[in-house]
């Protein structure tokens, strides 16, 4: 790989000709142990796609990710506008994690996760195998003149191509305005829901559009993370490999002849398979999404002439540089421990959540002030933020002591997502109060249940003999 042709696969894009030109890839069918496992992977992944969307919460959606009107659902709760540093948060340790992530293993999510894969891999193109055969007939169909068989092949698939799509722009509304609303997208006329009725079908357009034509250019050109995986991948990254030191001098295997070359005899399977064009010979490159097709074609080849498997495989540069297996490094494990307590810190801030929060302060610099027939009272502030898509109504009420508890101005009616900030009053009479400061206990009261207790002070100065501001 030293002179300047072998490296000229860096210049351009696999998919593009010197003219500019897009190349259409005809990967051959994949097959083989990875493969299998991935068919497993998408159809659960594919199976909680789809079924998510239908899952309630307290009548809520599961996941929702209402841009238009700003309402967000992540695993049952409710965020709002005023949630906006937790998705700040939440934001920052995503792009911590996938740092990390990418840094350790690759892009093993390209591979096994991302729904552009799944969809196009194991859903899309096993279609095209199915009704256009595999890659040397999808060519020569290609290269024929339109005509009965062809029309029939080219129709059926691209009409279950339309119906498919049709099928994921609705799952994709779905996710964005709700199962109920998609529905009533799906069943009633388009008069009536017009603008969703228009999102479904630019949804649906865009996903036959990706599914049908633009296919790996959506990795290799437009995905921002594939697009980073030069800053973010480095020598330790575990990563679909090939093993140069084993591979190298590649040669053909010639019959009774006594082999000198290096492991790889040639055959040009890797390549064949492969959904992105490239040559995965020539080095890691921005174009492979880890899909380990080639890993299985190579292994089936190695099956075949009797040399041992693994010769493209899972592997760091250094691993292969320095002749190693995949070893689990302290370095993968400190990493991988930063992830865990990453995600469990999400995952506890998450749980803390409740549908209402409620924070009670005295008003800052305010003592206390006297009041008519011997009492005495302290200000507080309070804000709620009603979490929830339902309005509901809030009570203050004194638990450890007899007092008065009087609301400064409206009721504590919230309506969905609102937030109140107000004022309210304790009052006690003095002979009640035998402190500087008194601890207190306020109930928190939503819709006739008490759902928390806030504890604060009252001040006074009747406990040192100077009942006095
Ligand atoms: S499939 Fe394996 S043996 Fe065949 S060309 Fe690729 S690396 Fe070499
Ligand atoms: S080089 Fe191998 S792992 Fe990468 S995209 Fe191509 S077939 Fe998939």
């Amino acid at each position: 790989m030293n002179n300047e042709n072998e490296n000229s696969f860096r210049d351009k894009i696999s998919t593009v000709s010197e003219e500019g030109n897009r190349l259409w890839v005809y990967p051959k069918k994949p097959k083989g142990r990875f493969h299998r496992a991935r068919i497993v992977v998408a159809i659960i992944l594919l199976a909680i796609l789809f079924i998510t969307p239908f899952i309630k919460v307290n009548g809520n959606s599961f996941f929702l990710f209402n841009f238009f009107e700003r309402k967000f659902i992540l695993f049952g709760l409710v965020f709002g506008p005023h949630d906006f540093f937790i998705f700040v948060l939440g934001f920052i340790a995503l792009i911590v994690f996938v740092i990390l992530f990418t840094a350790v293993y690759g892009r093993i999510f390209c591979g096994w996760i991302c729904p552009q894969t799944i969809f196009m891999e194991m859903v899309f193109r096993k279609i095209e195998y199915w009704i256009e055969g595999d890659a040397s007939k999808q060519r020569a169909l290609d290269a024929q003149k339109m005509n009965g068989e062809k029309f029939v092949k080219k129709f059926s698939k691209h009409l279950i191509f339309l119906t498919l799509s049709f099928l994921i722009g609705n799952l994709l509304m779905a996710y964005l305005i709700g199962i109920d609303e998609t529905l009533l997208v799906v069943t009633q006329s388009p008069n009536l829901n017009f603008s969703a009725f228009l999102g479904v079908v630019f949804f649906s357009l865009i996903f036959y559009a990706v599914f049908a034509r633009f296919r790996e250019q959506a990795c290799t050109i437009v995905c921002p993370y594939g697009r980073l995986q030069g800053v973010l991948l480095d020598q330790n990254s575990i990563v679909v490999a090939y093993d140069y030191v084993r591979g190298e001098p590649r040669g053909k295997i010639k019959k009774d002849e006594i082999r000198t070359s290096g492991d790889c005899i040639e055959c040009g399977l890797c390549y064949d398979v492969c959904p992105t064009g490239i040559d995965i010979k020539n080095g890691i490159q921005l174009e492979c999404i880890n899909c380990t097709a080639c890993i299985d074609a190579c292994d089936e080849v190695m099956d075949k002439v009797g040399f041992s498997r693994g010769l493209i495989r899972y592997a760091s540069l250094k691993n292969i540089q320095d002749k190693i297996r995949f070893k689990f490094t302290t370095r993968i494990a400190i990493y991988t421990l930063i992830l865990t307590l990453l995600l469990a810190i999400f995952g506890y801030l998450l749980t803390i959540r409740t549908d209402v929060d409620i924070k009670i302060l005295r008003i800052p610099g305010m003592l206390y002030q006297d009041q008519p027939n011997d009492r005495i009272s302290n200000l507080y502030n309070v804000n709620i933020v009603n979490n929830t898509f339902d309005s509901v109504q809030v009570k203050l009420t004194l638990k450890n002591i007899e007092g008065e508890l009087n609301i400064i101005g409206d009721d504590l009616n919230l309506d969905e997502q609102e937030k109140f900030e107000g004022r309210f009053m304790i009052i006690f009479n003095k002979s009640q109060i035998t402190k500087v400061n008194t601890p207190i206990e306020i109930g928190i009261i939503i819709g006739g249940k008490e759902v928390k207790t806030v504890k604060t002070a009252f001040l006074s100065k009747i406990g040192s003999g100077k009942n006095e501001k």
